[in-house]
């Protein structure tokens, strides 16, 4: 398993220089070796292999001091990224794929990456070397290759074989990720399990009747973003103040965009650590659907469920719990108590259901997450669902409960 740590980086204006130098030429041999692959693409269908790739960079290194005096790491991973871009785009067009996806040259990188090597030791043990050297005081060090030592702040020690490093230049400053490879947890026995429905008015509802609020915050933040938008679009096109104005547009961006992470890795943490649930189980949504209803749209996108799916994903991996998805039919309106299906959907600002058969009052997300924990719990048993047993065989019944 992997796992990635991140800190915040502080380079000197120098060093941020050369960052950026660094930054353009890794674009330029980007493009340079996505033409080389798409050109021989057009030509014949002749796939270029990374081999090659890297087999070219080698001669071109030997011979020039243009490519020599940049870190030979940091190229090698630019040319994974292109061979990684490639090789998407070709198993699209081999399953025949509507939309291909041609990879695009690129007008700007905004990440350098490098993997660290294994060194060999006098006593012929090979180690991979640490990429940080600590300093005892607030700030530790970074490694950069042909740059020196970046200061960073390791708020935290990572854990494991650190393998690689990306730095990366964000709109509200310098960003480090390392990924580390860390040894698999094992799956727990679950002993607790609970449901979970997500929506637009409480964020998500628990089996337990449990609700955490929607926090909305592009809605919140609408205002002042409507607000940089116009000033920016006031402003002559790529002038001086038009790049102020687009940073200060960018970094809104990103304070809204961090707030939802911190947001959503707290709640899905809760769900497994605070409230002790061992098996945690969502609908199956396709939020990418979803955002195609015009008047939704915003609200399902700020809500971010896949973002949460993920991390509920990546929270039970790591730590050893469970993390089910089902599919989503019918959740909100079958009776969690007597599995009838009602034949009303239910509008979005009813927030109460009402069961006909068997005369339950329960909220509609609380009733939603009911079915949901039902649900997998059937699928776990390898059953067909209870609803769709009861409906073929009350068919008579169910006909004249409703009507
Ligand atoms: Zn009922």
């Amino acid at each position: 398993m992997k796992r990635t740590f991140k800190y915040r980086a502080n380079p000197t204006q120098a060093q941020e220089r050369w960052l950026f130098a660094e930054l353009r030429h890794q674009k330029q041999l980007q493009n340079y070796m996505l033409q080389m692959r798409n050109q021989m693409w057009d030509y014949g269908r002749i796939s270029v292999s990374l081999y090659d790739q890297i087999n070219h960079l080698k001669h071109l290194r030997a011979a020039t001091s243009h490519y020599s005096e940049h870190p030979q790491d940091m190229q090698v991973s630019t040319i994974k990224r292109v061979n990684a871009a490639h090789e998407h785009f070709q198993r699209r067009c081999k399953e025949g794929a509507e939309k291909k996806g041609y990879p695009r040259y690129k007008s700007s990188v905004r990440s350098l990456t490098w993997s660290l090597r294994k060194h060999k030791l006098k006593t012929g043990e090979r180690v991979r070397q640490t990429p940080i050297r600590e300093t005892g005081r607030r700030q530790n060090l970074l490694k950069v290759p042909k740059l020196g030592e970046v200061k960073i702040r390791q708020h935290r020690r990572f854990i494991g074989d650190p393998k690689e490093v990306t730095l990366k230049k964000t709109a509200r400053g310098w960003y480090v990720f390392i990924v580390c490879e860390v040894p698999d947890t094992l799956k727990c026995v679950p002993k607790s399990a609970c449901g979970v429905d997500v929506g637009t008015h409480d964020f998500l509802t628990t089996s337990e009747g449990e609700k955490v609020p929607n926090p909305r915050f592009y809605r919140q933040a609408e205002r002042k973003l409507a607000k940089l938008q116009r000033e920016l679009s006031r402003k002559q096109y790529r002038s001086r103040r038009w790049y102020k104005a687009k940073d200060a547009l960018a970094k809104q961006s990103d304070i809204v965009a961090c707030q939802r992470l911190d947001f959503i890795a707290k709640t899905a943490y809760k769900l497994f650590h605070h409230n002790g649930f061992d098996a945690v189980v969502a609908e199956n949504l396709k939020p990418s659907n979803m955002v195609k209803n015009r008047y939704l749209a915003k609200s399902i996108s700020d809500a971010s469920w896949g973002m949460f799916f993920d991390w509920c994903n990546w929270l039970a991996k790591r730590d050893g719990k469970h993390f089910h998805q089902v599919p989503p039919q019918n959740t909100s309106q079958t009776c969690s108590e007597c599995c009838q299906k009602s034949p009303i959907t239910l509008k979005l600002s009813e927030r109460l259901f009402h069961c006909k058969s068997c005369g339950l009052k329960l909220d509609r997300d609380h009733n939603a997450a009911l079915n949901i924990l039902y649900r997998a719990a059937c699928a776990l048993r390898g059953e067909v669902w209870a609803t769709i047993l009861y409906e073929t065989r009350n068919q008579l019944l169910q006909l004249a409960c409703w009507s």
